[in-house]
């Protein structure tokens, strides 16, 4: 077991495939999510010794599995998996692949079925029904669309290597990691080479099978395999290519059913059968025939002039088993399995290894451990498979030309280096080839050392952790409203742009200089568009979201806006009604929202008057200002409530200071008086004839009281001797939002703002009247 990483902390764990071929599975954990990489078996063992070490790794943890590809040393274990242990993610895979696992795997219950070890364990490591009951629940993926699963997002590309096989690339919190899988980037007969995905990577799990070999050119291997076989048969020889059941072999068979066609006369006239003994991949040509449209141009283009499928072979025929096969005469078998482990290819080797005329092809990558393998060190016998105390001589030839689907040292160097990852992780090589591998990576990045981009390598064995620390990335989102604000701003810089081009044109230079003058204030060349709005981040997805607040519900229906209340109560000691009247100088129409002794229709009844009899103590007066602010009194208590906001504060504080000057004001006491006639509707200029400065401080006192350090009072020649007339101003900044009085004249000279603008024209208003004479 390995321990949970740390968050920021991405750990590679293989449990089979490092240093070796075979069983290839790695778990990548990173921000507590788990992806594991493929299940494969190791072709050399069997049952539960073929397995990936799954008993080091709780398979619990996994979130999602994706296999590469159908090869058995990717996906034969899978089943197994999916069954026999506590694995309980999502399984993924590209639809061609999902379509031939089917067959392939059946055909791999049977060849492999041992039935009870001499242990007396059943070896099996499933049956057919496990392989059925999970193969439902595996899911298929499209190249080039990303699936997202919890926050680990993937998106599957063409590796070439052999039909369905895909490169995943997996980004889990900005971090990206490519798994190359199985690939190769040889254009050959039928498929694409292995795509660079367009986006970069951090890390990157590449395969090193081939170390730093180098393979022949196409032309030249294929010329010799034709050669090879035709100078065999020639001789009356037969010729044995042992082959996987299917990808390759495939291949094999595309070109030799060519060479076939080309050339009838110097083969006899159709006398040299080519036999395909596999019933697998006989029922598994209906799937390459299916997906003509997953492979290249080349073999799309010959489907389509020909309407013929390329995969009905004209010169091969398939062989359900041995017991069908006459073999009378030279003749060319591609048989599986490739490794010549058990099986039809084990069979037919048996058979014809003791005749020197006979040729033992292998075109495949043999895996360490096997048959295929143990023949190219040319033994002088080799032991049966149905009896291995009996030893059969080896006198035929052995030959091998590499159509394995396998990227080589230049190759690999090429993709490996347009990928600049600065992590690379080697997997699915022996260790020989591996660390060759390594060393000419390292030497070839070697002006990277000691730098940032320097190039890190690493070849682990099994079941040991690479561990890379990435410092967290964090790319937010613009979500919702806030984008069409981005785009509003970026209309206006474009704007802003144009018009400057228009000037360098020479156009209208006096105009459109003011334009770059503009734009050269507010928004400099490539200046960033400043836009505010709340981070949302996501834990689960790591999405970081900017949107804004008024969206936040929408896109975030998790999180809730915290609204705060304030409420305030003061002691007053003067009646309703005066309040009321005070508020209304102040506010213009007010709300009432309950008023049982009616008292608010009586002021207006009385235009403005205040009658003194209607208030009842105990009779409540609701009152709602400038639609947020609530206003009740009832007896000598006024309470004030509203949602924190920075105009609904400054309202609030305003009734607050009403509140507690109401009684004292002389405005009060002068509309509380009986024989007051209706001064107080004096217009103001007409009050300014005969004011002294004192009135101008009053009002400037009233502004100070409800503007607070926004308001500040500029008198020009700034003493109590001051003559009327002469300019005294007032300015009031909250924001962006200006006004600017002149008191002299009780007038607004200039405000941007209209609420704003309303605002003081009533506290003139009620200024006023606050300093008309007594009567
Ligand atoms: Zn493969
Ligand atoms: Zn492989």
């Amino acid at each position: 077991m390995i321990d949970q990483p740390r968050s920021n902390s991405f750990t590679f764990f293989g449990l089979g495939g490092s240093n070796e071929v075979g069983r290839s599975c790695h778990i990548l954990q990173y921000k507590n999510k788990v992806v594991m990489l493929d299940a494969g078996v190791h072709p050399a063992y069997q049952g539960y010794a073929s397995l990936p070490f799954y008993d080091e790794f709780d398979l619990a943890k996994v979130d999602i599995l994706l296999i590469s590809h159908f090869h058995v040393d990717h996906a034969a274990s899978l089943p197994y998996v999916m069954q026999k242990t506590n694995f309980q993610g999502r399984v993924f895979m590209t639809h061609p692949t999902k379509a031939i696992y089917r067959w392939l795997l059946r055909d791999f219950v049977r060849v492999t079925s041992i039935g009870v070890s001499s242990t007396g364990k059943d070896e099996n490591l499933y049956t057919d029904e496990d392989l059925a009951e999970s193969f439902d629940r595996i899911e298929t993926v499209d190249y080039h669309s990303t699936v997202d699963v919890g926050g680990i997002k993937f998106t599957a590309f063409h590796a070439g290597h052999v039909l369905g096989a895909a490169m995943f690339q997996i980004e889990i919190a900005g971090l990206r990691v490519l798994f190359t899988g199985d690939y190769s980037r040889e254009l050959d007969r039928h498929l694409n080479s292995a795509e660079v995905p367009p986006s970069s990577s951090d890390v990157l799990i590449v395969e090193s099978t081939f170390g730093t070999a180098t393979h022949e050119p196409r032309v030249n291997r294929e010329r010799k395999l034709t050669q090879l076989i035709h100078s065999t048969v020639s001789r009356g020889g037969r010729v044995l290519l042992p082959v996987f059941a299917l990808g390759r072999a495939q291949e094999l068979m595309l070109i030799l059913d060519e060479y076939w066609s080309q050339h009838p006369e110097e083969l006899g006239g159709g006398q040299v059968p080519i036999y395909y003994a596999s019933n697998l991949a006989r029922k598994c040509m209906s799937v390459f025939q299916t997906y003509v449209n997953m492979m290249n141009d080349d073999i799309r283009r010959k489907f389509r002039d020909s309407q013929t499928n390329p995969f009905v072979f004209k010169n091969i025929s398939y062989l359900k088993n041995m017991d069908e096969f006459q073999d009378f005469g030279p003749s060319v078998m591609l048989a599986s399995p490739g490794m010549l482990q058990s099986g039809l290819s084990r069979e037919v080797l048996e058979r014809w290894c003791p005749e020197d005329k006979n040729l033992v092809l292998i075109t495949g990558y043999s895996v360490e451990g096997t048959m295929a393998k143990f023949l190219m060190l040319e033994p002088d016998t080799i032991p049966s498979i149905r009896n291995p105390e009996v030893t059969i001589p080896r006198r035929c030839q052995i030959e091998e030309i590499s159509f394995a689907a396998h990227v080589d040292f230049q190759e690999n160097l090429e993709f490996i280096e347009k990928i600049s990852a600065s992590n690379i992780i080697l997997v699915h090589g022996e260790s020989n080839p591996m660390g060759r591998l390594k060393s000419a990576l390292l030497s070839n990045f070697a002006s990277t050392k000691g730098t940032d981009e320097e190039v890190h390598v690493y070849n682990p064995r099994n079941c040991v952790e690479v561990n890379l620390e990435f410092k967290g990335i964090k790319i937010a989102k613009a979500v919702g409203n806030i984008v069409d604000e981005i785009q509003r701003e970026e209309a206006v810089e474009a704007k802003k742009e144009n018009t400057h081009a228009l000037k360098i044109e020479g156009i209208d230079g006096a105009k459109k200089m003011q334009g770059k003058e503009e734009r050269e204030l507010s928004a400099g060349e490539g200046e960033e568009i400043v836009v505010s709005g709340i981070l949302v981040s996501d834990e689960k997805n790591f999405d970081l979201n900017l949107v804004s607040l008024t969206d936040l519900r929408e896109h975030h229906n998790e999180l809730s806006t915290t609204v705060l209340r304030e409420r305030q109560t003061v002691h007053v000691d003067c009646k309703k009604e005066l309040i009321y009247w005070h508020l209304c100088q102040m506010f213009g129409d007010i709300e009432v929202l309950e008023d049982k002794s009616n008292i608010t229709n009586m002021i207006k009844a009385e235009d403005g008057e205040i009658p003194m009899n209607g208030d009842k103590p105990d009779d409540k007066l609701v009152l709602q200002i400038m639609s947020d602010i609530k206003l009740t009194v009832m007896d000598n208590a006024a309470t004030v409530e509203w949602t924190q906001g920075l105009i609904s504060d400054a309202v609030a504080d305003s009734v607050v200071a009403i509140l507690m000057s109401v009684d004292s004001s002389p405005a009060s006491v002068k509309m509380t008086s009986k024989t007051c006639d209706r001064h107080n509707h004096q217009h103001p200029e007409e009050l300014v004839q005969q004011s002294p400065i004192w009135k101008v401080k009053q009002i400037a006192k009233l502004f100070k009281e409800q503007f607070g350090d926004t308001f500040t009072l500029m008198m020009n020649k700034g003493d109590e001797d001051s003559k009327e007339g002469e300019d005294v101003n007032g300015v009031i900044t909250i924001g962006k939002n200006m006004a600017r009085i002149n008191f002299s004249q009780l007038k607004i000279e200039e405000c941007n703002s209209n609420p704003l603008k309303g605002r003081v024209e009533q506290i003139l208003s009620m200024g006023a009247d606050l300093v008309a004479p007594l009567c």
